[in-house]
């Protein structure tokens, strides 16, 4: 299995005086280098600073969305290249915050992939059910469609992760079991190969949802978990190196 991926996403959170946790978690990394692909996704508007201050450094920096067109009259929306241009390599796209609060259907999602790959980032593309959902049974049925409908076919040949984020894990300190965790990831792997043949053997799965130094080691041991996408705890250096420690 390839390298894990540990991503931050710090969600609308984080002033410039956030920064310093960024250089800390550089500093950490210096002096202990990690067995894993570090990224953080600060808001966008700390992207180039934070580009500037972890210059040289291992770890590296993703957006949080991007709009699916490559330019023009979008007020108030950043492109996947505007990214790039700041010193983003990632960008999480269809984060359930997005589909659920900004109206994001697959279709949004799947353009705004292209996008990304158009900009020459790598997307972190996210899926998840519901709680309803998953007492309806309908966890892996819901994650299988959300990959067949977000992953363009263009993906192919293309470097991109998944991310699977039960709704009802994020923020709330509930984590599925180690099992349903395998359960779903084993499905999402299958959904990608049923989608993209065999370029769907290698992405790596992440898992997102109430990730914290003390559960981090065992979910990053499940089969098929290729890394882990964290909230809340990727905002102090100190707890996000506890996850990286992890992996
Ligand atoms: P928490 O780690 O805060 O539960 O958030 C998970 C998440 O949504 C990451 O994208």
């Amino acid at each position: 299995q390839s390298v894990k991926l540990i991503a931050g996403n710090w969600k609308m959170n984080g002033l410039a005086s956030s920064l310093v946790e960024a250089t800390a978690l550089k500093s950490a990394l210096e002096a202990d280098p990690a067995d894993c692909r570090v990224a953080l996704c600060p808001p966008a508007t700390l992207i180039a600073q934070m580009a500037w201050q972890l210059r040289g450094g291992s770890i590296e920096l993703g957006g949080q969305d991007c709009h699916a067109a490559a330019s023009g009259a979008f007020t108030g929306s950043i492109s996947a290249a505007m990214l790039a241009d700041a010193g983003a390599r990632l960008v999480i796209l269809g984060h359930s915050e997005r589909r659920a609060g900004f109206a994001e259907t697959d279709a949004v999602v799947a353009a705004k992939v292209e996008a990304a790959l158009q900009a020459g980032l790598e997307p972190i593309i996210c899926v998840g059910e519901t709680l309803e959902q998953r007492q309806a049974g309908q966890a892996v049925a819901v994650v299988a469609d959300q990959v067949a409908g977000s992953l363009p076919l263009s993906l192919a040949d293309q470097a991109f992760a998944v991310a699977y984020e039960p709704v009802w894990a994020i923020g709330t300190g509930l984590t599925p079991s180690l099992d349903q965790i395998e359960e779903v990831h084993a499905a999402i792997r299958a959904a990608l190969i049923a989608r993209l043949g065999p370029a769907g053997q290698t992405a790596p799965i992440l898992y997102g949802g109430s990730v914290k130094p003390s559960n981090a080691a065992e979910i990053l041991a499940v089969p098929e978990v290729g890394g882990a996408l964290v909230g809340g705890a990727s905002l102090k250096a100190e707890e996000f190196i506890g996850i990286i420690r992890g992996a």
